[in-house]
């Protein structure tokens, strides 16, 4: 499947298609947007939110949820906001998201049939990395975007101007729903 990425990106090269996408790495927009990694909305998300190339910066992870206030979301902000102009944040979670429910005891379990090793599970839990809360899923979509966007408005190194609110949209008609406006 790489090998067919990898063909077609020769053509896509040497046929010059990237003209139309050329921009700055400055976002026009001033926006930036976390959301979940999700392959449906790797083209809806933009599309029904009329963003283009060049508009905002996209951070994406599993749930489009911030686990840690010092971790890599936090830091792709900050470098938006102090280094490329970011002056508001969108959190952005989606219906039928596949972190909903997830469970760090059913990972575990299938860490394990894939051949890893239970003494590296303990002692990476030994070490203190506390898989309950970095694996588990969450139940509400609406609770995982409040406690996003609460995270970022109460974050010690996040200016008070800087605009951020929460959303849903819909993984199959792109409508956004606020949750915290
Ligand atoms: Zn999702």
């Amino acid at each position: 499947m790489i090998d067919e990425i990898l063909k077609y990106n020769k053509e896509f090269v040497e046929n010059k298609k990237y003209e139309q996408y050329r921009t700055s790495k400055y976002p026009d927009k001033k926006i930036a947007i976390i959301t979940c990694m999700d392959t449906r909305l790797t083209e809806l998300l933009p599309a029904a939110l009329g963003i283009k190339n060049g508009d905002v910066k996209m951070i994406k992870n599993a749930g489009g949820v911030i686990s840690h206030m010092f971790g890599s979301v936090v830091r792709s902000i900050l470098v938006g906001i102090f280094e490329l102009g970011i002056e508001e944040v969108m959190v952005i979670g989606h219906t039928d998201c596949g972190v909903q429910h997830i469970n760090s005891d059913m990972m575990i379990e299938q860490m394990k049939q894939r051949g890893i090793d239970e003494d590296k599970i303990e002692l990476i839990r030994h070490c203190g990395v506390d898989f309950d809360t970095w694996l588990e899923g969450f139940d509400c979509v609406e609770t995982s975007v409040q406690d996003s966007v609460e995270l970022l408005r109460k974050h010690p190194l996040i200016p008070k101007d800087v605009k951020i609110s929460g959303y849903v949209m819909d993984s199959l008609t792109g409508e956004l729903s606020i949750v915290v406006p």
